[in-house]
């Protein structure tokens, strides 16, 4: 094995998500594990480490959590779960191409059980990170599907040093996001000076997403999409951000998420007949701006 392809661990590449600088790993004389910490050197913030999990959020931060990402965590869970195939070797998107790329750090911002990683490790690689703002997401991704390097965070404020990461991942979160222009911005930190940036958003103006939107304010009185984007509007944002498009590619199709919905199949089967070539979404492959 070369140098390349170790693995490498995640507190190698921890810097404290307020000040960038640099975390003293602590653990107390007693040595349980619930002891252990993250001690910024500079602000001197403490992190703690529970279970082998870093968690990073600050206590607004875990308020918006609750509120905001999920309407309903039992339901993400089962719905992601579905998807999970621990042996697949493709995801079906754009960043399945950057596999090859063994000695490639990557880092995928809002992992969920970790679906993206279970990906890259059936490819062989290993340098990887994972994080999400949803507690019981993280550990289900390290319990039950033994990813080593995940982490408790939010995408406004990355615990990663600056331009340490060659691609970073960036799925079914913007449009959840309270502030997306500062999440790119927090990417663009992070990312290396040739880094690339895979994303993907959903079409706001689909049929997909407005059911989608429709169903979260039915079913919970609320729905987890909190930004709406179109093309344009999100070509302005990666703009202002410091992003070029690379690669650009419509995703096509409709969706419906609720589980809910499952007995309704006819239902899905209709409007998929109806709608299913309408534009759902957008992927991209983003480069930093210099
Ligand atoms: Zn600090």
């Amino acid at each position: 094995m070369t140098a390349d392809i170790m693995m490498e661990s995640m507190y190698d590449y921890f810097a404290c998500p307020s000040c960038h600088h640099d975390l003293a790993q602590e653990r107390s004389e007693s040595g349980h594990s619930e002891d252990e910490h993250l001690s910024c050197l500079n602000c001197r913030v403490r992190y703690a480490v529970q279970d082998g999990i870093p968690d990073f959020l600050a206590d607004p931060e875990k308020e918006h959590a609750e509120e905001g990402i999920a309407v309903d965590v039992n339901n993400a869970i089962a719905l992601f779960r579905r998807e999970i195939d621990p042996e697949s070797r493709s995801s079906g998107r754009l960043f399945d191409q950057e596999v090859k790329r063994t000695g490639a750090s990557f880092l995928d911002i809002g992992c969920g059980i970790g679906r993206h990683l279970l990906v890259l490790r059936s490819n062989g690689l290993q340098n990887m990170l994972g994080f999400d703002v949803m507690p019981e997401l993280v550990r289900i991704a390290r319990n039950d599907y033994d990813l080593a390097n995940v982490f408790v965070a939010n995408a406004t404020r990355i615990p990663i040093r600056n331009a340490s990461i060659d691609f970073c991942l960036l799925y079914n979160v913007i449009e959840h996001c309270k502030d997306p222009g500062k999440v790119l911005e927090e990417i663009r930190r992070v990312l290396k000076k040739d880094g690339t940036l895979y994303m993907d958003v959903p079409n706001a103006r689909s049929m997909g997403d407005r059911i989608f939107r429709w169903g979260g304010i039915t079913i919970y009185g609320k729905t987890s999409h909190i930004q709406t984007f179109t093309l344009k509007k999100f070509r302005k944002l990666l703009q202002n951000a410091g992003f070029e498009i690379e690669e650009l590619k419509t995703a096509r199709g409709i969706f419906i998420d609720y589980p809910q919905l499952e007995r309704f199949g006819w239902l899905r089967k209709i409007v998929t007949f109806l709608f299913g070539n309408e534009v759902s979404g957008w992927e991209f492959k983003l480069r930093k701006t210099h």
